[in-house]
């Protein structure tokens, strides 16, 4: 199954138990091991799990993923678009793809440093690009969290650009304070507009397992 189909084959029931596209690992700013993230998947009987660590595919390509169906390669791009910051994934890409390595952290501080990371940006069209040129599909991350007042028309941008889906089930909850534009009603009457995949994850930086 190709990765398009694969996600579209996700319930909304499934997440965010059985199905979790949105983890960080210590290869980024996470807590845990990459290989520690995948025995906890494994141990949750998660169906399907993407660790998409910020501007870094270092990973994947450090692990046998093939070996375990549940995983769908994955990674996070900061991105700068019209004044904003914002994040796009991508899914089911060629870790050891060239196009989108040129676009990967250089160093470790692009990974891990929030201040590094926002003067690292990149133009959304260049992670896209990037994203598609390695077999992968583009998803705006957590729309919820961008400081835009018109978030159709920018949803609708990267539309044009390329984008294939919008992340609509996220632990909005956690952002409160900020999101007061947009709830999960709206960005999901986005990707419906726009003919987007929908994506979901918790966008965990710490311990699937909680106590
Ligand atoms: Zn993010
Ligand atoms: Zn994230």
């Amino acid at each position: 199954m190709n990765i398009k189909d694969r996600i579209k084959s996700i319930k909304k029931s499934q997440y965010f138990k059985q199905a979790n596209l949105h983890i960080h690992s210590n290869c980024s700013d996470g807590k845990l091991s990459f290989s520690e993230l995948v025995e906890q998947g494994k141990k949750l009987n998660i169906k399907h799990m993407a660790i998409s660590d910020h501007n870094t595919l270092s990973g994947w390509k450090n692990f046998e993923w093939q070996e375990y169906d549940f995983l769908i390669p994955a990674v996070e791009f900061d991105c700068f678009y019209k004044g904003t910051l914002l994040h796009i994934l991508g899914y089911g890409i060629d870790p050891n793809n060239p196009e989108i390595e040129k676009i990967c952290a250089k160093s470790e501080k692009e990974t891990k440093y929030d201040i590094v990371r926002l003067f690292k940006s990149r133009h959304p069209k260049k992670a896209i690009d990037a994203i598609h040129s390695s077999g992968g599909i583009a998803v705006f991350a957590h729309p919820c969290c961008c400081w835009v007042l018109n978030l159709d028309k920018y949803t609708k941008e990267l539309k044009d650009m390329g984008l294939d889906g919008i992340e609509v089930y996220y632990p909005y909850k956690r952002h409160r304070g900020i999101i007061k534009f947009h709830s999960r009603h709206n960005i999901k009457a986005l990707a419906d507009k726009y003919d987007l995949i929908i994506t979901g994850g918790t966008d965990e930086h710490g311990s699937l397992i909680k106590q």
